[in-house]
C-alpha cells in the first residue's frame, strides 16, 4: 500500500549506474530500470576526471543488495571501496571474481532469499570465485554461514564495514574463512569512496545501529548499537555533494531522529537539518526513519522555518493498540503517539506522514486490530507498509505465548491494507487539480512519459513535451489519481 511513496523498503536492488564520492562522485551512463519500467539514467563523469585514485585492475565483482535504503547506502560504500581497490563492477554474477550479497533479516523471508541465491553455487561449484555475505543476515548467522554453504569464504556484518579493506585483502590472499562480526565498535561506516547509484538524489547515514529495543526487532543485534556520524564529517559531506550537483539529500537511520552529536558542538538533530540544508546548492533534505519516541517540537518548527526541509515524516507506529504496543517495547502509547501526530498537524505546510505496521504479534486480539484500525482512521496516513509478525532470532519476542497463526496473519493484514486503500483513494481524489514541484528521476520508455518526487514523497507520472528533464525540478498539475498512485501533465 505504500506504493506511492518511495521510501525504499523492502526493495531489492542491484543498480547500474556508478558513482564514486568522498565529495568525489562518478555517475556512468548507465541506465537502471525500476519496478514500473521507468528508467533511471546516470550523466557520465569518470572517477579519473574526479580525482578518484584507483589500483591495478584485481577482477570483477558483482554485488546484490537486499532490505532497506540503509542497505542500499552500505552498498554504495562496499562498491566504493571495491573500485578503489581497482575491481570493476559487473550485472551478473556468471561474470564476477567477486560475488557479494548484501543482506536483510528483518523477516524470515528476507533472509532465505539470500539462502536460496547462495544455494545455486551449491549447485554449481564456484570454481575459484569469492563469494561472500554482507550485512544482517552475516551478522545473525555468522560463521553457521560457512557450515551451510562452504563455497562462502566472506562474512561480514555491517558494524564491521570500516575493516572491509582489510577483510578483503585476506580473501584476496586465498583465505576461506574471513569473519567481521563485531559489534561493539565505536567507528560508523565512513569510507573514501562512495559509488552513489542515484545522480541527484544521496543518501547520507547519519546514526548507526540502535539503542531501542523493540521486543520484535533483530535489528539491534544485527547492526549493534547507536553510534551517531559528527556533525561536522557530515555536514562537509553534503557541501562536497551539492559541489557535485546533487540537490536532494536523504539522512539516514534507523532512528534518524536520535542523532546525538559526538563533537563539542553537539548539534540537534533539527539544527543538524538546518545546516543541511543551508549548504548552497542543496534544494531538498529528507530524513528517514524517525522513531515517535525521539520525535519533538524542534523538528516540525525546522521544517516551518526552511522550505528545503521537505514536507513527509515517517513514523513508524506498529500497532494502534497500547497493550500490543506494550508488549512490543515500543516505549510509547497509543495517545503519545497521536500526541507526536498532532505536533506534525500543527504544521504551517502539510505534512504527509507515513508509517510501518506490523499485524499478529503474539497475542493481538480482534479488539487491537481494531485500534489499529481506528489509528489508521484517526491519522489518515498518506501511505502504510504493513509486514505479518515474523519472528526472528535473538528477539525477546521469539518466547512469547500466544502466536498467531499465519492465515490468521494474513487475513489481518488483508483487513489493514483494504482499510488503508479506502483513506488513499479518498485522499488521492482530492489532490486532483493540485500541483507539485518534482524532481524528475526517471523517464519512461514510453514516449513523452516521466516520473519524479514531490517534496512530501509522492512518486507522480507525468507527460511532457520537454526533453532532457530528468535532474530537473519541474512543477506537475495531477490530472489523474488511483488508490495506488498519481498522474499528471507538466504546468507552465
Ligand atoms: N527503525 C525503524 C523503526 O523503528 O520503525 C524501522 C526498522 S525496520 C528495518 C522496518 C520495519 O520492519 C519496522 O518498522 C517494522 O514494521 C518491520 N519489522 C521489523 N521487525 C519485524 C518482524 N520481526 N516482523 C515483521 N515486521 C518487522
Ligand atoms: Fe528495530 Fe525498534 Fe530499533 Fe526500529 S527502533 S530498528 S524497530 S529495535
Amino acid at each position: 500500500m505504500g506504493k506511492t511513496f518511495d521510501i525504499g523498503l523492502e526493495r531489492l536492488t542491484g543498480g547500474s549506474e556508478f558513482s564514486i564520492g568522498s565529495g568525489i562522485t562518478t555517475k556512468n551512463q548507465g541506465t537502471t530500470k525500476d519496478k514500473d519500467g521507468f528508467v533511471h539514467a546516470g550523466t557520465g563523469i569518470e572517477a579519473s576526471q574526479l580525482g578518484g585514485k584507483r589500483s591495478a585492475s584485481r577482477g570483477t565483482f558483482f554485488l546484490e543488495t537486499f532490505g532497506c535504503q540503509m542497505n542500499d547506502h552500505d552498498s554504495e560504500k562496499v562498491a566504493g571501496v571495491l573500485l578503489s581497490r581497482g575491481y570493476q563492477q559487473v550485472e551478473s554474477p556468471e561474470s564476477a571474481s567477486l560475488i557479494l550479497y548484501n543482506t536483510c533479516s528483518i523477516r524470515e523471508k528476507a533472509a532465505q532469499k539470500v539462502f536460496s541465491r547462495l544455494g545455486e553455487f551449491g549447485l554449481t561449484p564456484s570454481d575459484g570465485r569469492i563469494i561472500g555475505v554482507l550485512g544482517c543476515v552475516a551478522q545473525q548467522e555468522g560463521k553457521e554461514i560457512f557450515r551451510r554453504a562452504p563455497w562462502v569464504s566472506l562474512v561480514c556484518g555491517s558494524a564491521s564495514y570500516s575493516k572491509l579493506p582489510e577483510l578483503l585483502e585476506k580473501v584476496e590472499a586465498g583465505n576461506q574463512r574471513v569473519t567481521g562480526l563485531d559489534t561493539d565498535t565505536d567507528e560508523t561506516f565512513e569510507t573514501p569512496v562512495t559509488r552513489r547509484d542515484n545522480p541527484w538524489r544521496a543518501y547520507l547515514t547519519i546514526i548507526e545501529g540502535c539503542d531501542k529495543a523493540c521486543s520484535y526487532c533483530v535489528v539491534p543485534y544485527t547492526r549493534g548499537p547507536e553510534r551517531s556520524r559528527a556533525s561536522d564529517s557530515i555536514l562537509r559531506e553534503v557541501r562536497q555533494l551539492a559541489d557535485l550537483g546533487y540537490s536532494e539529500v536523504q539522512l539516514l537511520g534507523q532512528t534518524v531522529n536520535s542523532y546525538a552529536d559526538p563533537t563539542a558542538r553537539k548539534m540537534r538533530f533539527s539544527e543538524l537539518l538546518l545546516a543541511v540544508a543551508d549548504a548552497p546548492g542543496i534544494r531538498r533534505v529528507r530524513f528517514t526513519t524517525s522513531h515517535p519516541s525521539d520525535f519533538t517540537q524542534d523538528i516540525v518548527d525546522a521544517i516551518d522555518a526552511q522550505p528545503k526541509l521537505c514536507n513527509h515524516v515517517h513514523l513508524p507506529v506498529q500497532s494502534g493498540s497500547t497493550k500490543v504496543l506494550r508488549a512490543m517495547q515500543r516505549t510509547y502509547t497509543r495517545e503519545e503517539y497521536l500526541e507526536k501526530i498532532a505536533i506534525i498537524r500543527s504544521a504551517k505546510r502539510p505534512i504527509s506522514i507515513t508509517t510501518d505496521i506490523i499485524v499478529g504479534f503474539p497475542g493481538e486480539t480482534d479488539e487491537d486490530l481494531s485500534e489499529t484500525l481506528s489509528l489508521l482512521e484517526a491519522v489518515k496516513y498518506d501511505a502504510m507498509f504493513s509486514f505479518k509478525y515474523s519472528p526472528r532470532p535473538h528477539t525477546p519476542s521469539l518466547k512469547m505465548s500466544d502466536a498467531i497463526p499465519e492465515e490468521e496473519k494474513s487475513r489481518r493484514l488483508g483487513i489493514l491494507q483494504e482499510k488503508q486503500r479506502e483513506i488513499q483513494t479518498a485522499r488521492h481524489s482530492t489532490m486532483i487539480g493540485e500541483t507539485f514541484e518534482l524532481l524528475v528521476g526517471g523517464k519512461s520508455r514510453r514516449e513523452n512519459q516521466w516520473s519524479g518526487h514531490t517534496s512530501c514523497h509522492r512518486v507522480i507520472n507525468f507527460s511532457s513535451q520537454e526533453q532532457a528533464l530528468l535532474g530537473k525540478y519541474v512543477q506537475v498539475r495531477v490530472t489523474g489519481a488511483t488508490p495506488n498512485g498519481l498522474s499528471g501533465e507538466q504546468a507552465p
